[in-house]
């Protein structure tokens, strides 16, 4: 068979023979060709990774995938639009941004995913958002597409009208680039509603459409009930199907929670009213220790302090004199039955892996997107506890953005009821899903395989179908 003309990229030398498809199940030389086709790029190579490790396994006897390269094809963004964000601060000094928007799949659906704003955000950052974000998107079984975008801007310590300016800055130039049924933003870390405020204000004057553009919009123009809640409630009812398998609930469980943001506030919310007692809560400065558990009041105080007063988690020791206040440190440390990282990715190690399983912690669910390394992957897999990727297990948010999509539609808002109906089941089609391709028999079943399968074969299904484009 006539080699492929490997001189407009020259890493497809990965995979030299089709005729006899070994190019996708050779994982090493699959990630040999990612590393080197994105150097300095090692949060993306990590997620690829992270679903190559389980995909080339199942890709063994399936042809028609490597036929068409597609875990390749799905390895290389559909686009990354990169673009410059100038602002003006309160005292006239000018800053420039960057700013960036990944599409990297729209095979089942627009592009969906959300912005984040955060010094540390890069194009390695977003893309592997991007990356995750489109089996994700799959796995809702809502036809979405996966995205990602943000700035290397922290809004931390910004006035509302520097942060204003900033964000009209930014939708200046991605207005050109999304739109209700091409691509559709939302928000993620350091972009909460005002943000989207002030981008759907800026994107509603330069266009002049009213659209459902951004999800996570204000309930009285255009938002949906629960989207809020949504990732941090749908990550507690994930967990409660993963701990139903053996047996378990939440009542009694002591539950560590990492970020003090959207996803751990409202995972925190859900889980207190579902009988656990959550013990910690943290920002970058640092986590809290409240050995009486955060009841409602508490979180109440917490989201005020995020919120309104855009303070820092320290304070809250100051409140409740009880707790105490552990600068610089995870909460991994502290003895407890559950851990949910809902802050960032790489928050918890292999070494806070080993930790949490001789303290005897039972399931981890990620609420923040993946929060655990590569080493922790391996312990938690190895120990053979309820572990369940960001992927699956944080899905609630964009699912209820899927729904927000059909409500801006059909210009009707739907009950909370309805809502919650449909997140719940939803979360529960995921737990399933990742059971059907996950259970390893003996009663363990391998969520990070189960929903790297099920994300993958939707998408490249439909990849299929659509030919080579
Ligand atoms: P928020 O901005 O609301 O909160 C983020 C929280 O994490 C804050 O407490 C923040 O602390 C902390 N944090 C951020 N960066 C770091 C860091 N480098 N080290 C330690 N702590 C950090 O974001 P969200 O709650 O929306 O997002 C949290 C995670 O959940 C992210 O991984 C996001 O991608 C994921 N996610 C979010 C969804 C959503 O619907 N919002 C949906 C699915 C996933 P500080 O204030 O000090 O920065």
């Amino acid at each position: 068979m006539a080699q492929p003309d490997h001189t407009d990229f020259p890493d497809h030398t990965d995979f030299p023979d089709h005729t006899d498809f070994p190019g996708h199940t050779d994982f090493n030389a699959f990630m040999a060709g990612v590393l080197r086709r994105n150097p300095n790029q090692p949060e993306f190579v990590q997620a690829v990774r992270e679903v190559a490790e389980d995909v080339c396994g199942f890709l063994a006897d399936q042809p028609a995938y490597h036929h068409q390269q597609v875990l390749l094809r799905l390895t290389e963004p559909d686009r990354i639009v990169s673009f410059r964000v100038c602002w003006e601060d309160d005292v006239g000094a000018i800053h420039v941004q960057r700013g960036w928007r990944v599409q990297n799949n729209n095979a089942i659906g627009p592009y969906k995913g959300g912005l984040r704003f955060h010094p540390s955000v890069t194009e390695s950052v977003l893309k592997f958002l991007a990356f995750e974000q489109t089996f994700k998107n799959a796995l809702t079984g809502l036809p979405l597409g996966g995205a990602k975008g943000g700035a290397n801007f922290d809004p931390k310590g910004k006035s509302d009208r520097e942060v204003m300016r900033f964000c009209q800055s930014f939708m200046t130039e991605l207005h050109r680039h999304i739109g209700a049924d091409i691509d559709v933003p939302a928000g993620d870390i350091g972009v909460g509603a005002r943000e989207i405020g002030y981008l759907f204000g800026q994107y509603k004057r330069i266009t002049n459409q009213f659209t459902g553009v951004l999800t996570g919009k204000g309930l009285e123009w255009g938002g949906s009930l629960i989207r809020t809640e949504a990732t941090g409630y749908g990550l507690v009812y994930f967990l409660c199907h993963m701990l139903a398998t053996r047996g378990e609930d939440l009542k009694g469980k002591r539950v560590l929670i990492s970020g003090a943001g959207n996803v751990a506030l409202h995972a925190a919310q859900k889980a207190v009213a579902l009988g656990a007692k959550v013990l910690t809560l943290s920002d970058s400065g640092g986590f809290i220790h409240d050995p009486d558990g955060f009841d409602q009041e508490k979180i109440d105080w917490v989201k005020d302090l995020k919120e309104t007063r855009r303070g820092r988690i320290a304070a809250y020791c100051a409140a409740f004199p009880r707790a105490s206040f552990h600068a610089g440190q995870r909460p991994w440390g502290v003895p407890g039955d559950i851990a949910l990282p809902c802050a960032t990715q790489n928050e918890l190690t292999g070494e806070d892996a080993r930790t949490l399983v001789a303290n005897g912690c039972i399931a981890v669910a990620e609420g923040a997107n993946m929060p655990t390394d590569a080493d922790g992957v391996h312990v938690f897999k190895s120990a053979r506890l309820l572990y369940a990727p960001g992927k699956a297990a944080n899905a609630g948010g964009v699912a209820v953005s899927g729904l927000e999509m059909s409500q801006n539609s059909e210009r009707r808002a739907w009950t909370e009821d309805v809502l919650q109906q449909d997140l719940q089941g939803i979360m529960a089609t995921i737990h399933h899903a990742c059971q059907t391709y996950g259970d390893q028999g003996g009663g363990y079943v391998d969520y990070v395989k189960g929903a790297n399968i099920a994300g993958f074969k939707k998408v490249a299904d439909a990849m299929l179908a659509f030919g080579v484009v």
